[in-house]
């Protein structure tokens, strides 16, 4: 259990929700005409979350697919109806440094429209697949702003082949473009002058559940921050079809799923979880205040 050194950090619990044949290592090996003719899984998966969720009194942030709220409305409002935040994953799982800005835009727009349509409720947060939001799609930002977004959680501050601005802040803060725009890192810890992602996906998965444990108690323990974890619907679903890939890809992508589900409920008995939107209200950035007044930080 949590200590009552940590008690009060209150960690964000979010969800990117996509089929398992969506991910980005299997791009080029499923073609994306051939989606529809697949087995589908991600709605079995994500109600198994949320009664995960629903247990343990958890309210989770989801980044959900437009491909997939098109085809499972009724899916994007049970997860709205059980009390979670709905945020948006793009639409056709595109890498942002692979669109133009007008098809980000095309993509970013498209998935915002579907989610909102299906719950009447306005979508502030996004988070790019992959998190694909690095140096040389910055211009990202200005679309999300434009579209109507108050934060992204795309910018992770390590070094990796596929994502990543390693020298951007680790905590969350206000990227101020012509206008602001919360930015919500996914979380590290530092060691010596590199950031070691420590919270989600396949750093949760593959890892020991120790090197998680560690790593969020040491954020909000020994930095009083709190941690923005995140897992995948297909990450619990050992019994999901096997694709082709590189040797690695599947390593990535099939090594541990059946230990996730227990993990998650470990996690959610050792920490504090809430929405993103809750998260990032309490370290004084309020994802509902759309006035475009200067704000300090400046990339
Ligand atoms: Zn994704």
């Amino acid at each position: 259990m949590a200590d009552a050194a940590d008690a009060a950090i209150v960690n964000a619990m979010t969800v990117d929700v996509e089929d398992y044949f969506h991910v980005s290592a299997f791009d080029g090996v499923i073609p994306r005409h051939t989606w529809d003719r697949l087995d589908s899984r991600v709605c079995g998966n994500t109600t198994r979350l949320l009664r995960i969720f629903e247990a343990t009194g958890v309210r989770a942030t989801f980044f959900i697919l437009g491909w997939v709220a098109e085809r499972f409305p009724a899916l994007v409002r049970e997860i709205a109806a059980a009390g979670h935040e709905i945020a948006s994953h793009g639409y056709g799982h595109r890498l942002v440094y692979d669109l133009t800005p007008e098809a980000f835009r095309d993509d970013v727009r498209r998935s915002k429209d579907l989610l909102e349509s299906a719950t009447g409720v306005p979508v502030y947060g996004y988070r790019a697949p992959s998190f694909s939001v690095t140096a040389r799609s910055l211009w990202a930002l200005d679309v999300l702003i434009d579209e109507g977004f108050r934060y992204d959680a795309s910018i992770f501050p390590i070094h990796h082949d596929r994502y990543g601005i390693p020298t951007s802040p680790r905590h969350p803060y206000v990227l101020q473009r012509q206008y602001s725009l919360i930015e919500a890192p996914g979380s590290t810890v530092q060691w010596g002058p590199f950031n070691l992602p420590v919270a989600g996906g396949g750093y949760f998965r593959i890892l020991p559940y120790a090197w998680t444990r560690w790593g969020i108690r040491r954020l909000n323990q020994a930095e009083r921050a709190p941690a923005i974890f995140y897992l995948h619907p297909w990450e619990i679903d050992p019994g999901q079809p096997r694709l082709p890939a590189s040797l690695l890809g599947r390593f990535c992508h099939y090594f541990n799923l059946s230990q996730t589900e227990s993990r998650l409920r470990a996690l959610l008995v050792d920490f504090r979880f809430s929405t993103m939107a809750s998260v990032l209200r309490r370290a004084g950035f309020d994802v509902h205040d759309t006035s475009p007044a200067p704000l300090p930080y400046v990339w």
